[in-house]
């Protein structure tokens, strides 16, 4: 495994911050398990995990408005460092308008023990949440979240808190981790709380 310093990349158009490997999954479907980096990005596999003022300088070298989004994902999950994440948006709120999405498996509320959703407000444009299952069992089956059984309905109450105070909210499903019966209960879940479903391609 190669490690580099790569706290900036790009993907599509849209420019993406690595803040961290660390996650309370160990997902079965995890990009991880199959390359260092996506979409030509290097490795993602972080030396160390960039303080705030080093993804801040890091961001300096893209021109932010000329990008569809700023994009907290990486090669781990970007909440477990909820703080300077915060503080870089504030950051790029400062400097550009660009839109700014989070991408979490939704656990957030676990990993810091107490209620999150609130402080995105203002901050975030897009929260972008693996749903991936219609029940707890399949989810924990496909998730293998630290937090157990429970991991399910804390991350389902954490998108529902996000509707109050992101203008955006989605789940994702990934296709062939799915079947036909499963997506539709997932359309249902979403359709309830008023967040629209992505059902997205698995990229190897
Ligand atoms: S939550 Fe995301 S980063 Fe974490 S193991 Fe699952 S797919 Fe990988």
């Amino acid at each position: 495994m190669t490690k580099d310093l790569n706290f900036t990349y790009l993907v599509r158009n849209s420019v993406y911050i690595n803040l961290t490997n660390r996650c309370p999954c160990s997902c079965t479907f995890c990009l991880r398990n199959n390359a260092d980096g996506v979409f030509g990005s290097g490795s993602l596999w972080l030396e160390h995990e960039p303080t705030v003022e080093e993804v801040c300088q890091s961001l300096d070298s893209w021109k932010l408005d000329q990008y569809d989004e700023v994009v907290f994902c990486g090669y781990g999950e970007p909440t477990v460092r909820l703080d300077a994440l915060l503080k870089i948006a504030q950051y790029i709120r400062s400097k550009s308008n660009v839109k700014i999405r989070i991408n979490t498996n939704g656990l957030t509320d676990l990993i810091w023990k107490e209620k999150t959703a609130s402080k995105l407000q203002g901050l975030v444009d897009v929260v972008s949440i693996s749903l991936n299952a219609s029940n707890k069992e399949k989810y924990l089956e496909l998730t293998r979240s630290k937090f157990g059984i429970n991991s399910y309905d804390a991350m389902l109450q954490f998108a529902q808190d996000c509707v109050k105070y992101v203008p955006k909210v989605v789940m994702t499903i990934v296709d062939v981790v799915t079947s036909p019966e499963e997506q539709k209960e997932c359309e249902k879940i979403c359709r309830e709380r008023g967040i629209t479903l992505r059902i997205r391609p698995y990229e190897p």
